[in-house]
C-alpha cells in the first residue's frame, strides 16, 4: 500500500516566471525562498529546444520566451557539445537580447508571433529537450549525501560511489516518465546535476572549475526491484525516459561555487518527499570531477549527478512508488524547477 500523498498535478507554486532568479548571490547559500523577480539581469539559461526537426540550442529568457542561438548567429556551432567549450558568443547573443524580454511576453500575451531569433517556448511552438543531448556519459553517485546515508543507518563512504545510467535514459521537462507494468517499484531521486564543458583527464580540484558548463536539475528514477536484485545498478537505473533532466543549465557565475549551499527539493503531487540543501554533499562538485577524472576522459555534455537528499520513497514507511498520474517535481535554488509527469508503458510492438 502507498500513502495518500495527495491529488494529482498539484503545481507547486510561487516560481514567479518558471524557477528564473534574479542574479543569484555568488556565496553562499541560495534558499528557495530567494523568490526571483522580473528583471533585466536575468541569467543566462542554457537550453535545447526543438521546433519538430532536428535539436537546437538556444537560451531561456523566461517560461514562455526563448531565443533560438543559430537564428541570432548563424556562424555559431549547432549544437552544445562545442559551445560549452566558449560561450562568450552565447553570452553575447543574451546580452543583445534580454532587454526586450518584456516586450516579447507582451506580444505572445497578444496573441502575436515572435520575430526571430525569439521563439515561444512551450507546445505546440517550440518543445523544450534535455538540455543536453546524447552525453557520452551520466555518471551518478550513491550515498552522497549525509542526510540519505543516515536514512539507511550507513556509515559516510570513504570514497564516491559511482554508477552509471544508460544515456537512452534521458527525458525532456514536462514530458512523461513511462513506466511498464511490471515495474513496481519505481522511485525518484531528485538531485544536483553537473554538466561537463571541457574535455578533461586527471583534473585537479583546484582546476575542475575549468571543466564545468553549467548546472541543472536531474532526476534519477530508479527501478529498485532491478536495482536490488542485480549485482550492478545499470539495469535499474536505465529505464528509458528515466533520466529527467533539465530544464535548462545554469551558468555557473550564476550560482555559489560548486553549486555549494542551494537549497533542494524534490515533490511528488505537490508534496515535499525530499528537502535538503547541496552543503550536505559528502563529495563536492569539485571532488567528483577529479574523482572521476582519475580513471576516465570527461567530455562536454557529460552529466554528473551529484546524488540524492534523504527521503526517497523506497526507504518510507510503508514504502512509496511511482504510479501513472503523479507529478514529480525537483526544484533547485537558483536553477528552476524540473516537472515530469508519470505514465503507464505498454510495448508498441
Ligand atoms: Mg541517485
Amino acid at each position: 500500500m502507498r500513502q495518500s500523498i495527495g491529488e494529482c498535478a498539484k503545481k507547486s507554486g510561487g516560481v514567479g516566471i518558471g524557477g528564473f532568479c534574479s542574479r543569484a548571490p555568488l556565496s553562499g547559500q541560495i534558499t528557495l525562498d530567494d523568490r526571483p523577480t522580473l528583471s533585466h539581469n536575468l541569467p543566462m539559461k542554457l537550453i535545447t529546444f526543438t521546433q519538430g526537426a532536428d535539436p537546437r540550442p538556444g537560451l531561456a529568457l523566461s517560461e514562455n520566451v526563448g531565443i533560438d542561438l543559430l537564428a541570432a548567429d548563424p556562424s555559431l556551432p549547432a549544437n552544445w557539445h562545442v559551445l560549452f567549450g566558449d560561450l562568450s558568443p552565447v553570452s553575447r547573443v543574451h546580452q543583445q537580447h534580454v532587454d526586450r524580454l518584456v516586450e516579447m511576453e507582451t506580444l505572445i500575451a497578444a496573441g502575436q508571433d515572435l520575430p526571430m531569433p525569439f521563439v515561444k517556448l512551450g507546445a505546440p511552438h517550440s518543445v523544450l529537450l534535455a538540455p543536453v543531448i546524447l552525453p557520452s556519459k551520466i555518471i551518478c553517485v550513491g550515498l552522497n549525501y549525509r542526510d540519505h546515508a543516515a536514512e539507511q543507518n550507513k556509515v559516510l563512504p570513504a570514497n564516491p560511489m559511482l554508477f552509471s545510467k544508460a544515456p537512452t535514459c534521458l527525458q525532456a521537462p514536462d514530458l512523461p516518465i513511462c513506466i511498464g507494468e511490471d515495474l513496481g517499484q519505481v522511485d525518484a531521486e531528485g538531485e544536483l546535476a553537473v554538466i561537463i564543458g571541457r574535455a578533461g583527464r586527471a583534473i585537479k580540484r583546484e582546476n575542475a572549475a575549468n571543466h564545468i558548463a553549467g548546472y541543472t536539475c536531474f532526476n534519477d528514477v530508479s527501478d529498485r526491484e532491478a536495482q536490488y536484485a542485480d549485482k550492478q545498478y545499470f539495469r535499474g537505473k536505465s529505464i528509458d525516459t528515466g533520466g529527467p533532466c533539465g530544464p535548462w543549465i545554469v551558468t555557473p557565475d550564476e550560482l555559489p561555487e560548486f553549486g555549494h549551499g542551494l537549497d533542494i527539493e524534490c515533490r511528488w503531487n505537490g508534496e515535499v518527499m525530499q528537502k535538503s540543501n547541496t552543503k550536505q554533499l559528502i563529495f563536492p562538485v569539485d571532488h567528483l570531477i577529479s574523482y572521476v577524472s582519475k580513471n576516465m576522459t570527461l567530455l562536454p555534455g557529460d552529466i554528473i549527478s551529484t546524488g540524492t537528499p534523504g527521503g526517497v520513497g523506497v526507504f518510507r514507511d510503508p514504502p512509496v512508488f511511482l504510479q501513472p498520474g503523479d507529478v514529480i517535481e525537483v526544484e533547485i535554488a537558483g536553477i528552476g524547477t524540473l516537472r515530469n509527469p508519470v505514465q503507464r508503458w505498454t510495448p508498441s510492438g
